[in-house]
């Protein structure tokens, strides 16, 4: 569903990853593991990968969050940019999903960067706040269960600074949101959360046909 970008022939999307891709060989190894799975559709495109990683430089990130992990190949890339002492918090709720994570971070020598959390996000986030990192992140990354997505976006939005940047996943899901017929909890909590971020008064945005649609929202100052 979202392991290439959306809308483009074959052939322009082959020439976009040969014009522009730089996986490395672990991240490359990583998503061909990942395509084995049996839900492996729902890793992000190496394009979008690196699409957040650059994000993550421009910004200067130094202290990323990531709601739902997977494999881990999105918090690879963006951990392989942050500066020494950067750290990236992910939440997950698979032990199995989260191991494959694990050993590729290992191997790409991010792993001391990323503080895995396996619980429900909602929780991992709750004790964030708890913990006083309100106002503390650079980039936030929503890729988890839809019917969740305006607690994630509402929790990430406290837990980021003034100028910080939450980018949530899916947000075109597979063209679904045009499909009047599609009335199942995560294409409506999807076309909710779109709605309600494109006239959000406390961040500026832009929602990207990358990937499976990426919503990018930028934190305004006051
Ligand atoms: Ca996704």
């Amino acid at each position: 569903m979202s392991k290439r970008s959306i809308g483009l022939s074959d052939d322009l999307y082959a020439y976009l990853l040969e014009n522009s891709l730089r996986e490395t060989e672990v991240m490359r190894r990583l998503r061909e593991e990942t395509a084995k799975l049996p839900w492996g559709g729902m890793q992000i495109s190496p394009e979008q990968g690196q699409f957040m990683a650059l994000l993550a430089q421009l910004m200067g990130a130094r202290h990323c969050l990531e709601i739902g992990t997977f494999t881990g190949y999105s918090a690879l890339a963006v951990a392989q940019v942050l500066p020494a002492g950067g750290r990236l918090v992910a939440c997950d709720i698979d032990e199995a999903t989260a191991a494959v994570a694990r050993r590729y971070w290992q191997e790409a020598g991010v792993a001391a960067k990323i503080d895995l959390k396996i619980a429900p996000a909602l929780d991992s986030l709750d004790a964030l706040m708890a913990g006083g990192a309100a106002g503390s992140f650079d980039f936030a990354f929503i890729d988890a269960d839809k019917s969740n997505y305006d607690a994630y976006y509402e929790s990430c939005l406290a837990l980021l600074r003034p100028g910080g940047l939450v980018a949530v996943d899916n947000v075109l899901w597979d063209g679904a949101v045009i499909n009047s017929s599609r009335t199942d909890s995560d294409t409506v909590a999807i076309r909710a959360l779109n709605g309600k971020i494109a006239s959000d008064q406390r961040v500026d945005c832009s929602m990207l046909p990358l990937g499976d649609g990426l919503m990018l929202a930028h934190k305004r100052s006051n």
